[in-house]
C-alpha cells in the first residue's frame, strides 16, 4: 500500500528535501507550507499528482484537525517552525507560539485522530547551548540560551512525554547546522556564499558579518532528511543526534568560501556589532555515533563539498539573474 507522509514547512530547505526523498520512494506527500510557500506551488504541478498541498497553520489547532484528518498520515515530519536564532530575540513570542505550543498542538492532533501515525520532530543542537561537553550527545544536559533554544527544548520534551505517556511513535532529532543552496539568507553559511558570489561577480565590495569565532558543525541538508525518514522506520522510536562531527569556526567558512572562488577573505571581510547576538552559542559540535550505529545512516557530503557547492550554486543563480 502507498505510504501517507504529511510534512509541515514542506516549502522550507529540509521539507524540499524531503519531499523529494519520499516522493523518491513512492510516498504520498502532503505538505503545509506556511507563510512564505516559495516555488511550491510550482513543485505541485510537476508532481504527478503525489505531492498535495494543505493549508493550514501550527497556530491554529482547527486547521491542524482537518490537515490529520486530510491527509490520514502514516508519517508525520514536523519541520515547521521560526528557523532563525537571531531572529528569535526580535520576535520571541511568535517562536514560542509556532515552536513550542505549534508542536504540542500537533502531537494532540495526532494523539485525537491518527495516534498510530509515526512522528519526527525537527529539534535543535542549539538546546545544548554552551554545553557541559563537547563532543555532544544525547545524553548532554540541555541549557538553552535563546528564545528560539527554549522553545525547542519545550518541544523536545513534550515529544518524549507523548511518547511515554500514550506510547505514541514519536521521535525527536537533534539536529546539527545543516545548510544547502537552499538555506535562506538569515543563515550565516549562505550570507557568505551569497556575499563572496557577489563579491566575485563585481555585485559587491565587501561583507559584513557578526562573530567569527563560533564554531559549529555544518553538514548537508540533503543527508540529514536522510536520517529523519530512517528514525521512523524503525520498530521503536527514539531520540537521535544528527552531525557531521566536523566543527569549523565561521572565520574558516569564509576563507573556504573565498578561496573556492580564488579570493582572500580577509581583504573583503568585515565585522559589525549589529550582527553579534545578545548570548551566543561558542561551539556546536556533534556525536552522532548513535544515529550511525542504531540506523545505519552516514553523512556524504563533506565540508568543503558542501562549500563548495553551495558557492557555485550561488554564482549561478547570480548569473541567471542576469549578473
Ligand atoms: P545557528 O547556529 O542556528 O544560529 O545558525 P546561524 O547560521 O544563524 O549562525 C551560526 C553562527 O554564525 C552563530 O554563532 C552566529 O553568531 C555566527 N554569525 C557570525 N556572523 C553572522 C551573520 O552575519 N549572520 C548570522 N546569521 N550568523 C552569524
Amino acid at each position: 500500500m502507498t505510504k501517507r507522509a504529511l510534512i509541515t514547512g514542506v516549502a522550507g530547505q529540509d521539507g524540499t528535501y524531503l519531499s523529494e526523498l519520499l516522493l523518491g520512494k513512492g510516498y504520498d506527500v502532503y505538505g503545509v507550507a506556511g507563510p512564505y510557500p516559495g516555488d511550491f506551488p510550482e513543485r505541485v504541478a510537476v508532481s504527478n499528482g503525489r505531492l498535495h498541498a494543505i493549508d493550514a497553520d501550527l497556530t491554529d489547532m482547527e486547521s491542524l484537525l482537518a490537515a490529520v484528518e486530510a491527509s490520514r498520515p502514516d508519517e508525520v515530519y514536523n519541520l515547521a517552525g521560526q528557523s532563525s536564532v537571531g531572529d528569535s530575540w526580535t520576535e520571541a513570542i511568535t517562536t514560542t507560539e509556532v515552536n513550542a505550543m505549534g508542536v504540542l498542538r500537533l502531537l494532540e492532533a495526532l494523539r485525537q485522530l491518527a495516534p498510530e501515525a509515526r512522528f519526527f520532530q525537527a529539534a535543535s543542537a542549539e538546546m545544548f547551548g554552551n554545553a557541559a561537553e563537547t563532543p555532544q550527545r544525547e545524553t548532554t544536559p540541555l541549557h538553552p540560551q535563546s528564545p528560539y533554544a527554549a522553545s525547542k527544548t519545550y518541544a523536545f520534551h513534550v515529544v518524549g512525554s507523548y511518547r511515554e505517556s500514550y506510547g505514541m511513535h514519536a521521535s525527536n532529532g537533534i539536529m546539527f547546522n545543516h545548510e544547502s543552496p537552499l538555506r535562506s539568507l538569515q543563515f550565516v553559511t549562505r550570507k557568505i556564499t551569497d556575499g563572496v558570489a557577489r563579491i566575485k561577480l563585481g555585485l559587491a565590495e565587501e561583507l559584513v558579518l557578526g562573530n567569527l569565532d563560533a564554531r559549529r558543525d555544518w553538514g548537508f541538508a540533503g543527508d540529514y532528511v536522510e536520517a529523519m525518514w530512517l528514525m521512523l522506520q524503525q520498530e521503536r522510536p527514539d531520540d537521535y543526534v544528527v552531525a557531521s562531527g566536523e566543527v569549523h569556526t565561521v572565520r574558516e567558512f569564509c576563507a573556504a568560501a573565498f578561496s573556492h572562488l580564488d579570493l582572500d577573505y580577509e581583504q573583503y571581510v568585515r565585522t559589525d556589532l549589529r550582527f553579534f547576538r545578545p548570548a551566543d552559542v561558542n561551539v556546536l559540535y556533534g556525536d552522532a555515533t548513535k544515529a550511525c550505529t542504531v540506523l545505519g545512516w552516514e553523512p556524504k557530503v563533506g565540508f568543503g563539498e558542501l562549500v563548495a557547492m553551495m558557492v557555485d550554486a550561488d554564482v549561478e543563480q547570480l548569473r541567471a539573474e542576469g549578473a
